[in-house]
């Protein structure tokens, strides 16, 4: 099933606009809201909707493999599109038509929510230089070069979860008190009993469902703000990629149960102040998922050829937040721990100075 949304002033392609959030021809400048042409298209609104309950029992048996081999077709030019057996919405290669590969979006595939671009190419493209220039350790040429070689929208599958965190813990603290009485110098130390119960609900932590992007570069890209999420249509993805889930919500719950367990922990221990030493001494932490909806968030990819080697930086595609690993300048690190080194050896002595 493939989607592609025409123009119908001029017969164009229809393309997602990040700035106005608006389905825009690029030919002729007609716009039309995402919710408005798939209403007039008399494509069923609430296809992508499902029963959550009926979702998850569905997707925890799922597995992909070659039975996605289908061949699609551009409607514009007839060729046949190459897409990955991931992908969900690329461009005909051949007329570079935006499509939409409908059935890797319906059934156990159907994204629940989607958080559209806000930021167009352009606006990626700048802030990705300025961010460039304003790097301080970053490598001369690095910095100057202009060898962007692909900057790429795509709409990344996370599953956001719900997760009840349930949990008590014990603490062994004590409090010092020291006074002097006559000659001597008391320390009086009393000890505490510490007792936290917690019951705390965690509401949408993304966890990123994609074999192919980095899980510590997509966790990195957060917060998203999920005020402007919304229910998924497919115009949202045309004239962007697209890819869908390889793991489902059960592959990912370890993940978000470890980081729903730290946030607990820690919070309780913000919990137990005052003391002058705090000991745990118990600990019982719990995460039970709630809910988990499948949802797409706008990711800018740049792929950055710097001397043969790739460097993959990663721009939150909602809030502008840039993420990666920009090749460090080995002298002006050096510079760095050199200056810092000296401003220690001053520090030293004047303190030398003034303790003699
Ligand atoms: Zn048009
Ligand atoms: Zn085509």
């Amino acid at each position: 099933m493939v989607i592609q949304y025409q123009c119908p002033d001029c017969g164009a392609d229809l393309e997602f606009h990040a700035e106005t959030g608006m389905m825009k021809c690029g030919s002729c400048g007609y716009e039309v809201k995402a919710e408005e042409l798939v209403a007039a298209s008399g494509e069923d609104p609430d296809a992508y909707l499902h029963d959550y309950e009926h979702f998850q029992e569905e997707t925890r048996y799922h597995t992909f493999g070659e039975e996605n081999a289908e061949q699609y077709v551009c409607k514009n030019c007839g060729a046949v599109i190459i897409a990955g057996e991931d992908t969900s919405a690329t461009h005909c290669e051949f007329c570079g038509s935006p499509v939409v590969l409908g059935d890797r979006l319906s059934g156990e595939l159907a994204p629940t929510n989607v958080i559209p671009f806000k930021i167009s190419k352009q606006q990626a493209e700048e802030a990705f230089r300025k961010w460039k220039k304003n790097g301080f350790l970053l490598k001369k040429d690095f910095k100057n070069a202009d060898r962007v070689k692909s900057l790429t929208g795509i709409y990344v599958p996370f599953w956001l979860f719900d997760v009840k965190a349930q949990g008590e813990v014990n603490a062994h603290c004590t409090s010092k008190h020291t006074y002097e009485r006559g000659d001597y110098i008391i320390t009086e130390t009393s000890h505490f009993d510490v007792f936290r119960r917690v019951d705390i609900d965690y509401l949408k932590i993304p966890a990123d469902a994609s074999e192919k992007m980095e899980d510590s570069m997509m966790d990195k890209l957060e917060p998203f703000s999920y005020g402007e999420m919304k229910k998924f249509q497919t115009p949202y993805l045309s004239g962007y990629l697209a890819e869908k889930y390889n793991y489902t919500d059960q592959d990912l719950f370890p993940r978000v149960e470890q980081r729903v367990r730290g946030y607990a922990r820690s919070y309780i221990r913000s919990t137990i102040h005052g003391y002058s030493t705090v000991n745990i001494t118990r600990e019982h932490l719990k995460a039970r998922q709630k809910k988990a909806e499948y949802t797409l968030l706008p990711v800018w990819m740049f792929c950055y050829d710097y001397k043969q080697c790739d460097h993959n930086f990663y721009m939150n595609g909602q809030t502008g937040k840039i993420v990666g690993k920009p090749p460090l300048s080995k002298g002006k690190v050096a510079l760095l721990f050199f200056s810092l080194a000296a401003v220690s050896e001053l520090l030293l002595s004047l303190l030398i100075f003034l303790l003699s």
